[in-house]
């Protein structure tokens, strides 16, 4: 495993580390010349290829994935599910337990009120695409490292090129400030179009519906994101270039 993954995982653990005096740490410093981006955390030699793969090619090396430490822990892979053309795609977190066994994602409680959403908006399910930044779950439910979005990064990348939405909604803080990359709390993030990535891809948030199974007073802000996520598509242009 690569030494900053490794690192957060012990800070994540609150895992103290010590340096030998005797081995000085300069074997762990970066030469001066490597800059860190966001893939470059996952020390694996496939990361280019990914980003030419066609569908079965993307879900067959996500299925067999090791980048991270949360291949050891996972049931299955959770790839995405839904229509490969369509105009929305859904993104959320992680799998919880539900999705970890069954290899989809948004099957478990917070699942079923997504798919409400979908309906109160006119969509069935299979008529949208789903997926989430971790395609696999992070032991006991806790929040993605980092370093294991970072690894994820491209499969998500290139499931949006394939796809080529004309809208993103998101749900939850998480991967909202992940893909945003931002720190600012969700309640700033809501109520207006981002725009994702080169394509410019209009990005609408809002809250996780495992987070309005707790609140349910807050559906009526989840309804005006929703309505906010229509109208932008209604008012938008076609999808974005979908690759090959
Ligand atoms: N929560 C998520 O963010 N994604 C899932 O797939 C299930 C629960």
């Amino acid at each position: 495993m690569n030494r900053f993954l490794r690192d957060e995982y012990l800070d994540a653990m609150g895992i103290q580390q010590w340096v030998s005096r005797e081995r000085p740490a300069t074997t762990d410093t970066l030469p001066e010349d490597v800059t860190i981006t966001p893939a470059a955390g996952c020390g694996s030699a496939d990361e280019a290829a990914v980003s030419g793969l066609d569908w079965p090619a993307l879900e067959d090396r996500v299925a067999r994935c090791t980048r991270c430490v949360l291949h050891e822990t996972r049931t299955r892979t959770v790839f995405g599910t839904g229509k490969r053309t369509a105009d929305w795609l859904i993104i959320g977190e992680a799998p919880g337990a539900d999705e970890d066994r069954q290899g989809e994602p948004f099957v478990g409680r917070a699942g079923q009120l997504l798919t409400a959403m979908l309906q109160a908006i006119g969509y069935a399910r299979d008529e949208v695409y789903i997926t989430n930044i971790l395609k696999c779950r992070p032991p006991g439910n806790r929040d993605p490292l980092p370093g294991e979005v970072d690894c994820c990064h491209d499969y998500l990348e290139r499931q949006i090129k394939l796809i080529g939405p004309r809208l993103i909604l998101v749900v939850g803080r998480i991967a909202a400030q992940n893909l945003l990359q931002t720190d600012l709390p969700i309640g700033r993030l809501r109520g207006s179009v981002h725009r994702y990535g080169d394509a410019g891809i209009p990005l609408v948030v809002t809250y996780h519906p495992a987070y309005l199974l707790r609140n349910p007073a807050d559906k009526a802000k989840v309804w005006e994101d929703l309505c906010l996520a229509m109208k932008t598509l209604e008012a938008g242009q076609p999808g974005s270039q979908k690759a090959d």
